[in-house]
């Protein structure tokens, strides 16, 4: 399928998203020669209709925009690509032209459940999984010691890295456990509505 490069004049709208996290990171346009070099080459170009020409995205910052999916919508007058950016796809330095975050634990999740659904090789996230639920146990009491021991030192850019790998390590297990965040987020909701209460040895105890 071609698009449609009448209807916006000799431009088609072009929306990069990110292939991992799903974010959107930018918009731009397309006439058909920067498509077909983008087709050609695997990389984005764009037309500049600032400055009248064709224009490898990265040209300048070296941030170019990896081509891993396309798809025109209903009516063929926009394109959406899954990319792999090379750099911040922003020039004012942020990941998405849309502003800096979107990223929360959420996005996590579901970048982990994909990894783990769809094993690669050099992947991590693929070799835990083949290494089985052993593995995701020892990785998560080493991780939380290694929390535990970044605290203890008062350091705290260790303390995040260290939560880092804990949480990620975690939301494997989950996964592989068959438990979602959804299903801690119902839990801690309940609670919620018991007044913030959590277990002490065995005893329900306020937070
Ligand atoms: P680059 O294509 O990344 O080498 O950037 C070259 C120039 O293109 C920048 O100085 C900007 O003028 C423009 N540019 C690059 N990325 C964007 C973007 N995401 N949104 C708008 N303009 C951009
Ligand atoms: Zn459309
Ligand atoms: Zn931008
Ligand atoms: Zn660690």
């Amino acid at each position: 399928m071609k698009p449609d490069f009448e209807k916006g004049g000799g431009l088609l709208s072009v929306i990069l998203q990110d292939y991992r996290t799903h974010r959107v990171l930018m918009n731009g346009f397309m006439n058909e020669d920067a498509y077909q070099k983008t087709l050609d080459e695997g990389v984005v170009w764009f037309y500049s209709r600032t400055k009248g020409r064709l224009w490898k995205k990265g040209e300048t910052s070296g941030h170019i925009q990896v081509v891993k999916e396309m798809a025109l919508d209903c009516d063929r007058d926009a394109l959406l690509i899954q990319v792999d950016p090379k750099g911040p796809t922003c020039h004012l330095g942020t990941a998405s032209c849309f502003g800096d975050s979107g990223f929360n634990l959420q996005t996590l999740e579901e970048i982990v459940a994909r990894k783990m659904d769809d094993p690669k090789e050099g992947s991590y996230t693929t070799y835990l999984t083949e290494e089985g639920t052993d593995k995701m146990l020892k990785k998560c009491g080493e991780e939380m010691t290694e929390v535990v021991i970044a605290a203890k030192n008062d350091d705290r850019q260790e303390l995040i890295d260290e939560t880092g790998d804990l949480v990620y390590h975690l939301l494997v297990l989950l996964r592989n456990q068959g438990v979602s965040l959804e299903d801690v987020e119902k839990k801690l909701e309940e609670r919620h509505g018991e007044n913030l209460s959590y277990k002490v040895r065995g005893e329900i105890k306020e937070w």
